[in-house]
């Protein structure tokens, strides 16, 4: 059992599984060996034969009988080759049958093997992996030139097999190589969408974040990267663009704002929904929407060069990438919404509290003189005086009631709330009575009020209420800002249209501030000098719009300003809520 061990030794079997041999295809250069051994021998059999603990494999079997040059191994109980193996030597048999160990050898019987010479395949670091060897089906005495001959195509044979073991080291070793490479990059990747989640979470300037994030993306994932955001009337904005090639990004920079989002122009068949892919001569680009709760953001584009692939692993991280981004954009978005809403929600608290404390203040004031008078029996207020005192008082708490007014309509509008039925007004008859209403303010500072196009009636479908709050609003901020001038208030009409215009010689508004005046607490004088919420104008054009109409204003500081109402006379089309 001597050779057994030799047979199973571990070095020998590792070295044997190194050749990668075993149970691998016949091949023409071992084919070619054992061809010419069976030629210049002479002899009808010749075999490379790889002997492992159990069995004997033919690597070439040149002149086997079947089925055993089918099968291409025996077990070791047919094999005179193991006898090579375990002594390491080689094996000359003129006839095996007057063998002493080997006339019991199965393939005696079965593979009438007679005259055997083996040589051992010995590789370089000493192990002896098989054997080369002929074959006789009757006796022979071999000769020393047969030895020779045979020994010197062993060593050929032994070349071989060293030659595709250093092959198949070379390719595991490539195998690992690509295998690290693919680690390296995959490693890369998720080091980038780490970087970019950092990058996308810093800070709240959405525009600078993306830059960076572009910047990030370029060249891992695509050779150029551009995000677009969209903007509130619907339209894209690029708002950041990165590529390898500076000239590329120059001419990305210049091209026009992409118009419309996602246009299946030119569209590869893709498996993705919602990607567009583009490819051409000159590149591939992928453009992907931003989209969070299934509202689209914005998108973002890769650009690769011809030698760029786009394949799955690419699709993928961009995909990643765009999630990230989008994700970005919807928190900075709500981060802006609420600082919006607590700016506006603090600057209403302050203006609120100063306008209401005023007339508050003057209106304790009254009342503690009232209850001090009242307290001196002796000396009963004259009637005219108590008269003076309830007019300042009524004045007081109008003024409270009409900015609590104010307040409630700045909700409705705001909650969309604001509706109104329409009914047939005729403006002249409600401005002739705004104006006499306005009698007190106007009489008291001296203020002359012009009015024109009020004689003859000009009705609309409008609403007398709202429309007043129109009127008086332009009014009260003609004397409020006037500064005592003269102030005109004219009507015009045709057929399908009205005009009110209120023209003052007043303070006047720069050209700068003449559009956010109408927007919501705007206002474009001090606090100190006018008291106000800066929400009239707001609300005007708010009741304005709502009747299908609208306003503008034509004012130079220091010389006055025209403020114009437009409206449609003809409402009918507007029924229903007008607001939602
Ligand atoms: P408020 O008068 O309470 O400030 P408004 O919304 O009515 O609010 O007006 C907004 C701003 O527009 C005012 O604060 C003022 O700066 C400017 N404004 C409005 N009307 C006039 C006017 N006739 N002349 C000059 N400035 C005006």
């Amino acid at each position: 059992m001597e050779f057994q061990h030799v047979l199973l030794r571990k070095s020998r079997l590792e070295a044997l599984r190194r050749t990668a041999l075993m149970d691998s295809p016949a091949e023409e250069a071992f084919d070619r060996l054992s061809r010419l051994a069976t030629r210049v021998l002479d002899a009808p059999v010749g075999l490379v034969s790889l002997v492992d603990g159990k069995r004997q494999f033919f690597k070439s079997c040149v002149g086997l009988p079947s089925p055993w040059c089918d099968l291409r191994q025996t077990p070791l109980t047919h094999s005179f080759c193991m006898h090579v193996v375990a002594s390491g030597k080689p094996l000359v048999v003129q006839d095996a049958r007057q063998h002493p160990v080997l006339r019991d050898n199965l393939a005696v019987d079965q593979l009438g093997v007679v005259a055997y010479l083996g040589m051992p395949l010995t590789a370089s670091q000493g192990e002896t992996l098989g054997t080369l060897c002929v074959i006789d089906t009757r006796p022979r005495v071999w000769t020393e030139e047969n030895l020779y001959v045979l020994e010197e195509l062993a060593v050929s044979v032994m070349k071989e097999i060293e030659l595709r073991a250093v092959r198949e080291m070379e390719a595991r070793a490539q195998e690992a190589r690509e295998a690290g490479a693919e680690a390296e990059a995959a490693r890369q990747r998720f080091a980038l969408l780490a970087e970019l989640s950092a990058v996308l979470a810093e800070g709240f300037d959405l525009q600078a974040v993306l830059a960076r994030a572009v910047r990030l993306v370029v060249p891992l994932v695509s050779d150029g990267c551009s995000v677009a955001l969209l903007e509130a009337q619907g339209r894209l904005r690029r708002v950041a663009v990165a590529h390898a090639d500076p000239r590329e990004e120059a001419r990305l920079r210049a091209l026009p704002e992409p118009s419309v989002l996602l246009a299946p122009k030119q569209v590869d068949a893709h498996p993705v929904v919602g990607h567009v892919r583009i490819s051409g001569p000159g590149g591939a680009s992928l453009r992907l929407p931003l989209t969070s709760h299934s509202r689209v953001l914005g998108a973002v584009s890769f650009f690769l060069a011809p030698a760029h692939p786009l394949g799955e692993i690419e699709v993928s991280l961009a995909e990643d990438v765009a999630r990230r981004m989008a994700l970005a954009v919807e928190n900075a978005r709500l981060y802006e919404e609420s600082r919006e809403a607590t700016l506006l929600r603090d600057k209403f608290l302050s203006i609120a509290s100063h306008e209401l404390r005023t007339p508050l203040t003057a209106l304790g004031l009254q009342a503690r003189m009232l209850s001090r008078d009242a307290s001196h029996l002796d000396r009963p207020l004259a009637p005219e005086v108590l008269a003076r005192k309830a007019q300042v008082i009524t004045r007081q708490v109008e003024r409270l009631g009409h900015l609590v007014d104010e307040l409630l309509d700045i909700s409705r509008i705001a909650q969309g709330h604001l509706s109104f039925p329409l009914e047939d007004v005729d403006l002249a008859e409600l401005v002739r009575d705004v104006a006499a209403s306005f009698r007190e303010e106007l009489v008291n500072p001296g203020i002359r009020l012009v009015l024109s196009g009020v004689e003859a009636p000009m009705v609309g479908r409008w609403n007398r209420l709202r429309l007043e709050q129109v009127v008086i609003n332009l009014l009260t901020n003609a004397i409020k800002y006037g500064r005592g001038r003269p102030i005109a208030l004219e009507l015009k009409a045709d057929e399908a249209h009205a005009w009110l215009t209120v023209r003052d010689e007043g303070i006047g508004i720069a050209q700068g501030d003449q559009e956010r005046i109408f927007e919501r607490f705007e206002r474009a004088v001090s606090e100190q000098n006018y008291s106000g919420f800066g929400l009239g104008l707001w609300i005007v054009r708010e009741i304005v719009h709502r009747l299908g109409g609208a306003i503008s204003v034509n004012s130079t500081p220091g010389v006055g300003s025209t403020f114009t109402v437009e409206l449609p006379r003809g409402s009918s089309w507007m029924t229903g809520p007008l607001l939602h």
